[in-house]
């Protein structure tokens, strides 16, 4: 099959979140698999052309309908690790794409309208016609609504839509402008309940939305999540939306890109290790605390990794530092926050913490450091309030750090508690597992981990390699989206 990815993210060139990680392991899988894939990116100013190879323009004089007129693009071309990718690169004054950052203005549901526009645009005027438009999240919901109320009828009418929710909390919220601008144009026709007229507010289009009503398959990104979004409040409004749909909406686990998470053969981690020799992640935490200057002294190393957002329960994370520091543990955190106020808040705790030789707070991003803290931690702690699927435990398990994880979406089909878990007997059991959101259950899940690390170190090595036998590598769910595929190809 011919798939194309149209997305607003692809790691490492373009990586904000899990998002990235997705995008371009499932399309490796899906090329080990015998399948012609290409992706189309927005071309930021801002991302890593370290990691693209051969960037060439490939097609010089994109125009695409925007509003009365057309907007002049570029489309380069060039390999991020192996992966065919083709940027957009528009020349406008509204500098889309051109703002050093990826996500964040007040127009981007415009930035990302254009895109998707553009995109299809490429497509038809290259006279390319795959048979799967894969998207993903709100950035591309429009795509479908685009393909099947316009360029059909311009000579793309045998391709199919798999639209992927990575996370309903954004659903890309806007007025009729975008109707006039991406030539869309009856404002009645789309301001349908059951077209693009958002749940909540009457009076305006959700492109997300958009998205589930035109694909011609909607997945999410486990099935516990896909459960909660229709049965519990977590798909922020559009449950009844995925009701209407429920014939073609599902939930497909993601996995994580084994030649880039890989213990064995990972460049930002001095020493390799495996189950066999797994006494050598102990150099690894060595290193990690040279790095950022903490002591070395016997004690279980704890991480975080993650968007500082109230999605990740920041006010867990926050206590989670100061509940290992009382336990005579040590803290590492690794990320970003995009609110002001959590921002500061992480700031002044980075301040406070800064003589201290058991805590460090790493404020940014940094994919190279991530590599060494999921080698060199003894536990990952997730205390996520919702989770679409979380990579960053399944990230864990794979270097044999033992995640410490709140029960929602992913985490609880990826994640089973050591001391209790019906469905998995305990040689299959890999990590731990609270439910409420209060500091006690949290506090309860670490402290269980600390006794074990400390009065049982056989045993919480013994968790740690069980956590590493588990497969979340793309060849199960690669299977699943090519099935998937194959089923609304057939259409
Ligand atoms: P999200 O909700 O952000 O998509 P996921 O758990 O699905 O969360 O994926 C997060 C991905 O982003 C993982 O690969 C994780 O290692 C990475 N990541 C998150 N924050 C940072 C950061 N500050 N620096 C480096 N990598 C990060």
């Amino acid at each position: 099959m011919y798939i194309v990815q149209i997305a607003s993210e692809c790691a490492p060139v373009i990586k904000a979140g899990g998002l990235g990680d997705v995008v371009y392991g499932l399309s490796r899988e899906l090329e080990v698999r015998g399948h012609c894939v290409e992706l189309i990116l927005p071309m930021y100013d801002c991302m890593r052309y370290d990691h693209i190879w051969g960037l060439h323009d490939a097609y010089r004089d994109l125009w695409v309908p925007w509003y009365e007129g057309a907007i002049h693009c570029s489309v380069f071309c060039g390999w991020v690790h192996g992966r065919l990718c083709f940027f957009i690169q528009p020349h406008s004054s509204d500098t889309f794409f051109d703002r050093g950052y990826y996500y964040g203005g007040s127009d981007d549901n415009m930035r990302f309208a254009f895109f998707s526009k553009a995109a299809l645009e490429f497509l038809l005027q290259s006279n390319k016609r795959p048979d799967i438009l894969h998207c993903h999240d709100w950035q591309t919901g429009l795509v479908p609504v685009l393909l099947y109320e316009m360029y059909q009828w311009h000579g793309m009418d045998h391709q199919r839509v798999c639209y992927t929710i990575h996370n309903f909390k954004h659903q890309g919220i806007c007025g009729t402008e975008m109707l006039w601008a991406t030539g869309l144009n009856r404002e009645s026709y789309y301001f349908a309940y059951d077209r693009l007229r958002d749940n909540f507010n009457p009076f305006v289009l959700n492109l997300m939305k958009g998205g589930i009503v035109y694909a011609n398959y909607v997945n999410t990104v486990s099935p516990h999540h896909a459960w909660e979004a229709r049965f519990s409040g977590v798909s922020y409004g559009l449950g009844h939306t995925l009701e209407l749909h429920q014939s073609k909406f599902g939930g497909i686990l993601n996995g994580i890109d084994y030649t880039v998470w890989n213990p064995e053969a990972d460049p930002h981690i001095p020493y390799p290790y495996s189950l066999e020799d797994f006494e050598t992640k102990a150099n690894n935490k060595k290193v990690l605390r040279g790095r950022l200057l903490l002591q070395d002294v016997d004690k279980p190393l704890v991480a975080f990794i993650g968007r500082l957002d109230d999605q990740k329960g920041v006010h867990l994370v926050h206590h989670a530092i100061y509940y290992a520091l009382k336990r005579g543990a040590q803290f590492v955190l690794l990320g970003s926050a995009t609110e002001a106020s959590i921002s500061r808040w992480f700031w002044h705790e980075k301040g406070f913490l800064s003589s201290n030789l058991d805590a460090h707070l790493e404020l940014g991003f940094n994919e190279e450091l991530s590599h060494l803290i999921y080698a060199g931690a003894d536990m990952i702690v997730v205390p996520s309030n919702f989770e679409p699927c979380g990579l960053t435990q399944v990230i864990g398990l794979q270097y044999g750090t033992v995640p410490i994880v709140r029960g929602v979406g992913g985490l609880v089909n990826t994640v089973f508690d050591r001391d209790y878990d019906p469905d998995h007997p305990p040689e299959e059991r890999n990590g731990y597992v609270f439910y409420q959101t209060d500091a006690e259950a949290l506090e309860s899940a670490m402290g269980r981990a600390f006794d074990l690390y400390s009065e049982h170190p056989e045993d919480f090595r013994q968790l740690a390699i069980q956590g590493m036998r588990y497969d979340y590598s793309w060849n199960q769910p690669g299977e699943e989206y090519v099935k998937l595929y194959e089923l609304i190809h057939a259409k």
